[in-house]
C-alpha cells in the first residue's frame, strides 16, 4: 500500500513535521520517491514543494487552515483530487495510508518526539513513552497540576499519569498558577476556528463551549456551567462529524472530570483559585513607588482611585472595574495588577515617604 505523507502542522507554532524535514530535504525526497508516496505540505512552503516534485512526488499544498487533514484520509485524499478537505467521520476510504510526517521520517519504532513545551520558541526532543511529571520536569513547571497533549491526542492528564505515550507536537504542563478554566478557554477558541461548519454538533457545539468557557473567564459565567458543558461534551463526542469536534469535546471533559471544581469557583465564589484569569485579578497601587503625581486619578473614569498630590494613591476595591486604565497612566510602575498574592497597601491616602 502506497502512503500519503503529511508534514501539515496541527499547530502553526509547533510544525514538528517541517522541522525534522527541513533537517534533511533529500533523504525526505528520495525515500518518498522510492516509496512511491506523495505527500502534503502547507501552501507557500514553495521550495519544499519542488524539491518533492522535481523528483516525480505528487504533491497537495494544503491551506494554513487545514492542520484537520493531519489524521484524516479521506481529507488528504480530497486535497489532491483538488477538492477542499472537508473534514469527515469517514477514514480509510482512500486507497493510500494516511502518515504523518515526523513519524514517516523516524521510520518504526522511533523511541523520541519533537515538541513544543508550554509555548517555547524551540522545540525539544523528548521520549515518546513518558510520565507526566517528566513532561512538567522537562518544561520547568513546579508543582504541576495538570498535562495537555495537543490535538490529534487532545488529553487533559493529572500530573501523577504515568503512562504517556506523545503523538502531539504540542504540550501545555498547567502550574498551581495556572488557571484550568483559562486553559479551557484558550483551547476552545484555538478548535472554534478550525471547525468547517458541516455537522451542527461539532460546529455549534465547538461554539457553545467556547462561549461558556470565555464566560466563565470573564465574570460572566452562570450556575451550571459546569454541568452544561458535562451534558454537551458526550453528545459532540458521539455526534461530530470530524476530529475537530470529537477532539474539543474529550478534552473539555477530562478537564472537568479532574478540574470542575476549579472551573465553577469562578462564578460560584466568584474567583480564579489559581489568581490567573485577569478578570478576577485586583489593581493596587504600591507604596514604595506611588509618586502622588495623579495621573492614575485622572485616568480612572469610575472614581475607584482615592488620592490628593504629594499623596500616595489608593484604589478602591469596591468601585474598581478592573479596566486597567490606571496601569497604563501610571509612569511609575506603581499600578500592579494581583491574582492570589496581593500586595499590602493603606486604607486610605497616606504622604508620600521622600527619598532619602
Ligand atoms: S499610582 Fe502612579 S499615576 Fe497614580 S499617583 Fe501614584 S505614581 Fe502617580
Ligand atoms: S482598574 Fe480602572 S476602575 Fe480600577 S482603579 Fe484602575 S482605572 Fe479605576
Amino acid at each position: 500500500m502506497a502512503r500519503i505523507v503529511n508534514f501539515m502542522p496541527a499547530y502553526a507554532q509547533a510544525p514538528a513535521a517541517l522541522t525534522l524535514l527541513r533537517r534533511d530535504v533529500d533523504a525526505a525526497v528520495a525515500k518518498a520517491a522510492s516509496e512511491g508516496a506523495r505527500v502534503v505540505l502547507p501552501a507557500g512552503e514553495d521550495a519544499l514543494c519542488k524539491a518533492f516534485e522535481d523528483a516525480g512526488v505528487a504533491v497537495a499544498r494544503a491551506d494554513a487552515s487545514f492542520g484537520y487533514v493531519y489524521g484524516n484520509d479521506t481529507a488528504a485524499q480530497r486535497l489532491f483530487l483538488g477538492e477542499k478537505p472537508i473534514p469527515s467521520a469517514v477514514t480509510g476510504s482512500c486507497e493510500d495510508a494516511l502518515v504523518g510526517g515526523e513519524a514517516w521520517l523516524a521510520g518504526d519504532g522511533a523511541q523520541t518526539k519533537l515538541v513544543w513545551l508550554n509555548d517555547a520558541a524551540d522545540p525539544v526532543e523528548l521520549p515518546a513513552r513518558t510520565t507526566a511529571a517528566e513532561l512538567a520536569k522537562a518544561a520547568g513547571v513546579e508543582g504541576a497540576k495538570a498535562v495537555y497533549l495537543g490535538y490529534p491526542q487532545g488529553d487533559v492528564l493529572p500530573v501523577d499519569a504515568t503512562e504517556v505515550t506523545l503523538a502531539c507536537d504540542l504540550v501545555r504542563v498547567l502550574g498551581p498558577e495556572d488557571c484550568v478554566a483559562k486553559a479551557l478557554d484558550r483551547i476552545c477558541q484555538e478548535y472554534r476556528h478550525e471547525t468547517c461548519g458541516h455537522c451542527v454538533f461539532g460546529h455549534e457545539g465547538s461554539f457553545q463551549m467556547a462561549a461558556v468557557m470565555h464566560d466563565v473567564c470573564t465574570k460572566h459565567g452562570q450556575p451550571g456551567d459546569v454541568e452544561l458543558l458535562q451534558d454537551l461534551a458526550p453528545m459532540m463526542e458521539g455526534q461530530s462529524l470530524c476530529e475537530v469536534g470529537r477532539t474539543m469535546a474529550k478534552t473539555v471533559r477530562q478537564a472537568l472530570a479532574l478540574f470542575g471544581d476549579e472551573v465553577a469557583a469562578h462564578y460560584t465564589r466568584k474567583a480564579c483559585p489559581a489568581g490567573d484569569c485577569d478578570a478576577y485579578k485586583t489593581y493596587h497601587i504600591l507604596v514604595s513607588r506611588c509618586t502622588g503625581c495623579g495621573d492614575c486619578l485622572e485616568a480612572c473614569e469610575d472614581a475607584a482611585i482615592m488620592g490628593n498630590p504629594g499623596f500616595v494613591h489608593v484604589v478602591d476595591q469596591r468601585k474598581c472595574t478592573q479596566c486597567g486604565r490606571c496601569l497604563e497612566a501610571c509612569k511609575e510602575g506603581a499600578v500592579v495588577m494581583a491574582g492570589n498574592k496581593k500586595p499590602k497597601t493603606p486604607p486610605k491616602p497616606i504622604p508620600v515617604r521622600r527619598k532619602k
